[in-house]
C-alpha cells in the first residue's frame, strides 16, 4: 500500500504521524512510505532519518494527498486538507468529530473512508489510542503543578516534597484513571503527599494494591472532597465521565476557602474541566489567577512534549497502521472489531453511532 505521512499544519501542532522507525516497520512489510520534507523536524527528526529506512521524501503535500491510499497523521484534517481528500482513499488520525460540525461535512461530502484513533477501542473496553496522551498529561501535570508552586508563578512558593525537616506539599487528586495514576506515580516520585479521589470502589481497590500505605485513597462524597479539596496545595482535576461534560466537582465557594498561593492543574479541561473557574489556556500563556488560587487548563498538554507524546502514539497506532497497510480496507476492520469502532466515516456517510447522533446525522 502507498502510505502518506504530511506535516501537521495546525497551529503549533509538532507531532507527527509516523517516526522514522514506524515507517521503517510499514516499509519492511512491502508498503511505500511518503513523507512531506521536515515533517519531523518538530520531533527533531530530518528528513535524512526518513530517507535511511527507504521512505521518499516530497516537498509538496499535495501529492502525498493526492497519491496515498492511506495518509497517517496526529490531528483532525485541516480545512484545506480536507478538500484534498478523495473516496477510496483511507484517513488515520484524531478526528474529534462531535464538537467539529464543519470539518464533519467537509469529511462527509470528500468521500473518503476516515478511522479516528480516538474512538478504536480494545477488548478490555479501553481506547488505546488516547490512553498514551493521558499517561503524558498526567505525567506532565505534576511537573506542570510543580511550576506554578513557585513564587514566581502566583504560587505558595512550596516544593513539592519539601527537605529535610520541612513539610512536602499535599497533593490531591480527583479521578484515579489513566491520567490520576500518572499524576499519582510522579507527585509519589517528588515524595509529595499524595491523596486520590475515585467515584469508583473498584478503582480505589486497585490503587490501593498498586500503591499500598503510601497513597491515601479517599471515596469523594462531597464532604470529603471538600475537605481535602481546601488542604490542598496543588490539585489535579483527572475525571472522566465518558460521553458527557465533566462534573464541576471544585466549586467558586470552595476555591475562595482554599490557602492563598495553591494550584489547579484542570487536565480535564478538553472535556470542560472539573473546577468551576477553570477554562482553557494554551502553552503560550498557561495559567491565571482566581481568589489567589493558580490555575493551569492547558487543553492539549502532551502537544509540549511533542517528541514524547509522538513516541509514544507511534508504540499504539503502529500495530492498527500495519493491519490497515497489510489487510486493506474492509479486511482489517473485519478482522479487529476494535478497529471497527474506530470508523468515524465512510463514503459519505457518518458510521459511528455517537457521533451521528451528537452531530444530527443518519446513522
Ligand atoms: P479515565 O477514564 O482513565 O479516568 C477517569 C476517572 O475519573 C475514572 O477512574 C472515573 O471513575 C473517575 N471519575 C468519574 N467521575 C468522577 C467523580 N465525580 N469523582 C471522582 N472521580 C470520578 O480518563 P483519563 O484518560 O484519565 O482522562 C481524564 C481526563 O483527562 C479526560 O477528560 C481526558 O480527555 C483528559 N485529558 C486531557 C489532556 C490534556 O491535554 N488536557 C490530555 C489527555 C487526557
Amino acid at each position: 500500500m502507498l502510505i502518506g505521512v504530511p506535516k501537521e499544519i495546525k497551529n503549533n501542532e509538532y507531532r507527527v504521524g509516523l517516526t522514522p522507525a514506524s515507517a521503517g516497520e510499514l516499509i519492511r512489510h512491502g508498503h511505500q512510505v511518503m513523507v512531506e520534507s521536515q515533517a519531523g523536524a518538530g520531533i527533531g527528526m530530518d528528513d535524512a532519518a526518513y530517507r535511511m529506512v527507504g521512505a521518499e521524501i516530497l516537498d509538496d503535500p499535495r501529492q502525498i494527498f493526492e497519491r496515498a491510499e492511506l495518509v497517517i497523521k496526529v490531528k483532525e484534517p485541516q480545512p484545506a486538507e480536507c478538500r484534498q481528500l478523495r473516496e477510496g482513499q483511507l484517513l488515520f488520525t484524531y478526528l474529534h468529530l462531535a464538537p467539529d460540525p464543519q470539518q464533519t461535512e467537509l469529511l462527509v461530502s470528500s468521500g473518503v473512508t476516515a478511522i479516528a484513533y480516538e474512538t478504536v477501542t480494545n477488548r478490555r473496553g479501553g481506547l488505546p489510542l488516547l490512553e498514551p496522551m493521558s499517561e503524558v498529561a498526567g505525567r506532565m501535570s505534576i511537573q506542570a503543578g510543580a511550576m506554578c508552586l513557585e513564587k514566581s508563578h502566583g504560587g505558595a512558593g512550596l516544593l513539592l516534597g519539601g527537605v529535610t525537616g520541612v513539610a512536602s506539599a499535599n497533593v490531591v487528586v480527583i479521578g484515579g484513571g489513566v491520567v490520576g495514576t500518572n499524576a499519582i506515580r510522579m507527585a509519589m516520585g517528588l515524595e509529595a503527599r499524595v491523596t486520590v479521589l475515585d467515584r469508583s470502589l473498584e478503582r480505589l481497590a486497585e490503587l490501593d494494591m498498586q500503591f499500598g500505605g503510601r497513597l491515601n485513597t479517599i471515596y469523594p462524597t462531597r464532604e470529603a472532597l471538600e475537605a481535602y479539596v481546601l488542604d490542598a496545595d496543588l490539585v489535579i482535576g483527572a475525571v472522566l465521565v465518558p460521553g458527557a461534560a465533566t462534573p464541576k466537582l471544585v466549586t467558586r465557594d470552595m476555591l475562595g476557602r482554599m490557602r492563598p498561593g495553591s494550584v489547579l492543574v484542570d487536565v480535564a479541561i478538553d472535556q470542560g474541566g472539573c473546577f468551576e473557574t477553570s477554562r482553557p489556556t494554551t502553552h503560550a500563556d498557561p495559567t491565571y489567577i482566581v481568589d489567589n488560587v493558580v490555575h493551569y487548563c492547558v487543553a492539549n498538554m502532551p502537544g509540549a512534549v511533542a517528541r514524547t507524546s509522538t513516541f509514544a502514539l507511534n508504540n499504539a497506532t503502529l500495530p492498527f497502521a500495519l493491519a490497515l497497510a497489510d489487510k486493506g480496507f474492509p479486511q482489517a476492520l473485519a478482522d479487529n472489531p476494535g478497529l471497527l469502532d474506530g470508523l468515524n466515516v465512510h463514503r459519505g456517510r457518518i458510521t459511528h453511532e455517537a457521533v451521528a447522533t451528537s452531530l444530527g446525522y443518519d446513522y
